[in-house]
């Protein structure tokens, strides 16, 4: 239904002169990369902001220097000290390579609490191997002359989980999802019920997770995506990975056009020798609503 210009003309007039209300939820995206070494892109970390609080999803390479970015423009949710609680989606190195400067850096920088951890099984495991990495230089902070840290941090809360409700307090309910990613047996992605938003993040993916269930005309969905006309020109051997493990442009497309976000952000874009106006035309032939390709430290 098309709104009356009477009513246009009635909301200026009380709401034209005032900026927006900023949403108490907002997605920044820390770290939009894959394997690959692009400069411009660290390693896969999104976190969800409410108020003061944060809520990461992966922590790739630079997690805790990218947050830090991100605090300088504004965001003080992701000072190093708030870096409190994040969510895994699965252990592939790209999404996990940051957890060691997730763990010590913010510790160092006087974190106040130790680090929440939820994901899949084998994340507890993972936690402890670098925890044990770093038993010289722990030893070293904590007898070596270092002003008295808060807690030990060779403790992290590690939940290993499994589908359904995962965590919740007053600002969020976050939903862990399976998703089917080639041969890992746990990958998991996340939708966060915020006060004013509903925001999904779909971690690597194939293209039959289901995704759209998850969504539902939420509010924003960030999902992975690969080039199909970088894919064309990849060896058959990696073509046959990446259909497994990873959602094409078009697919996502007609994911979309199910799930009907308010807005798709693209995210962990795999581009090769295509660019990224192709990419998005590539999703637009399938999907005619919002659609952004994320670089890193894009909020939306
Ligand atoms: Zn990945
Ligand atoms: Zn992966």
């Amino acid at each position: 239904m098309r709104t009356p210009a009477i009513v246009v003309a009635v909301a200026l007039l009380i709401f034209g002169a005032r900026p927006l209300a900023q949403p108490r939820s907002r997605v920044v995206m820390l770290g939009t990369g894959t394997p690959n070494a692009d400069p411009d892109r660290y390693g896969p970390s999104v976190a969800v902001v409410v108020d003061e609080a944060s809520y990461l999803v992966d922590f790739g390479v630079g997690v805790v220097r990218r947050a830090a970015a991100a605090e300088r423009s504004g965001i003080t949710a992701l000072a190093a000290p708030h870096l409190t609680l994040a969510f895994a989606t699965h252990l592939h190195s790209d999404h996990t390579l940051g957890l060691a400067d997730l763990i010590l850096t913010p510790w160092i920088l006087e974190r106040p609490t130790p680090l929440t951890l939820y994901g899949p099984r084998g994340l507890r495991a993972m936690a402890t191997h670098l925890v044990d990495a770093y038993a010289d230089d722990l030893r070293i902070r904590m007898r070596g002359g270092e002003p008295t840290h808060q807690h030990d941090p060779r403790r992290v809360n590690v939940h290993e989980i499994t589908p359904g409700v995962v965590y919740r307090d007053e600002r969020v309910t976050v939903t862990a999802f399976a998703v089917k990613h080639g041969a890992w047996e746990q990958a998991f992605g996340y939708r966060f019920q915020t006060p004013d938003r509903t925001i999904v993040i779909s971690g690597d993916t194939g293209p039959d997770s289901h995704i759209e269930d998850q969504c539902q005309r939420c509010d924003v969905l960030v999902h992975e995506v690969y080039s199909e006309a970088g894919f064309s020109k990849r060896p058959p051997a990696w073509q046959a990975y990446h259909s497994r493990y990873h959602t094409s442009t078009r697919q996502l497309g007609s994911i979309a056009a199910r799930a009907k976000p308010g807005l798709l952000v693209l995210y962990h874009q795999l581009i090769w020798s295509s660019t990224e106006d192709e990419l998005l035309k590539e999703v637009r032939s399938a999907y005619d609503g919002q659609v952004v390709s994320a670089h890193d430290l894009d909020v939306y």
